[in-house]
């Protein structure tokens, strides 16, 4: 069995295997996605998973918390002796970089966090043995994942360092700071952290650059930009918390977020409103179309139902309206729940 291996968060395992399919379809690759509620992961089933690996990065995947290439399915371990099959899939395989040992983050897969923990204490040694492993971890070479789905059912999969999350389990243990003003504040951090490459980052947040933050209270998002040296403008009826008003960067408005606009054109635009995400998504094409700004991250909050349809036409309804060509990522974070955030960028008018 070959194929990709994604973790979701627990679900949104249709999101992702609608996903899957229709980008598989889309750049050229046959197979079909293997799914089940819940279990916090899906496969997608495929002869062409270096090519589909190469033509859909991670960045580029929403309900994709981690892609890993599957090299092994191996569904009845003896518990005895798990080490000598997995030694036996990855026979005549060039060494690895690093390993993890791994379980979806799951009702049933959280319950493996121990089993992966000594299981890979065991592994390391073995694989060094076998010349599969580094010494020390070494992130330009591919790095094992082993993926225990049940305490007798596993993958073996492998990650391209340069194209998958760096976090175990795909996920960012970003700690909340004391004077967070909000657990809102950690949603921000992540798109910066995820959405955004560390080169990008530099050039397209400077201290001193501009922003707005529409739906900003108690003021989290703002108090994330500040943090970065950013004069923000705070679109809201609520109050915001007062130490971020005492940065000296904020000026608060009480003011509607889907009809205020700036004066003179911004650097960014944030915006946590809760709305229809039709909504958000035409009133973010505007602000792109109109050059109020040249960059934006802003939450879509999915409906209960056809959630992968709503992201897809809310995203073409947004790249449309914008009538300007666009970079977008999109993705569903760690601290989403029933939402998916999204980066979008100017580039140059052809
Ligand atoms: N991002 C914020 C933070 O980090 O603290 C949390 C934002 S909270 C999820 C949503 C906010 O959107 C609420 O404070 C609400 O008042 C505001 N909001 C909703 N509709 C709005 C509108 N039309 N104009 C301005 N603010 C709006």
């Amino acid at each position: 069995m070959t194929g990709l291996l994604c973790y979701c968060r627990q679900g949104f395992e249709p999101e992702l295997a609608g996903e899957l399919n229709e980008r598989a379809g889309q750049v050229g690759v046959a197979g079909y996605a293997r799914a089940q509620r819940n279990d916090g992961y899906v496969l997608f089933v495929t002869d062409a998973a270096d090519a589909m690996a190469q033509r859909l990065p991670w960045r580029e995947l929403i309900f994709a918390r981690q892609k890993l290439r599957v090299l092994a399915e191996l569904p009845q371990l003896d518990p005895s002796d798990r080490i000598t099959p997995i030694l036996a899939a990855l026979h005549g395989h060039a060494r690895f970089g690093d390993l993890w040992v791994e379980h979806p983050d799951s009702d049933a897969g959280k319950p493996l966090s121990g089993l992966a923990r000594s299981f890979g204490n065991a592994l390391r040694p073995a694989l060094r043995k076998a010349g599969l492993l580094t010494d020390k971890a070494n992130d330009k070479l591919p790095r094992l994942h082993i993926v225990f789905v049940d305490g007798t059912h596993a993958f073996v999969t492998v990650a391209d360092t340069r194209d998958s999350a760096p976090w175990p389990l795909g996920i960012p243990r970003l700690k909340l700071l004391p004077d967070a003003p909000s657990r809102s504040a950690l949603k921000l951090d992540e798109a910066l952290l995820t959405l955004i490459t560390p080169e990008e980052r530099e050039t397209l947040m400077q201290p001193g650059m501009r922003a707005a933050d529409l739906g900003a209270a108690p003021g989290g998002w703002t108090w994330v930009l500040t943090r970065q040296h950013l004069r923000v403008t705070s679109i809201d009826n609520g109050p915001l918390r007062q130490h971020v008003l005492d940065t000296g960067l904020v000026e608060h408005l009480r003011a509607d977020g889907f009809h205020w606009k700036p004066e003179t054109p911004l650097d960014w635009m944030v915006c946590d409103m809760v709305e229809q995400p039709r909504k958000v998504a035409e009133r973010m094409a505007t602000w792109l179309r109109e050059g109020w700004c040249k960059h934006t991250i802003f939450n879509l909050k999915l409906p209960m139902k056809k959630r992968w349809d709503e992201t897809r036409l809310c995203l073409d309804l947004f790249a449309q309206q914008a009538e300007r060509p666009l970079m977008i990522r999109a993705k569903q974070l760690y601290h989403d729940r029933e939402e998916i955030t999204v980066f979008a960028t100017a580039t140059k008018r052809r």
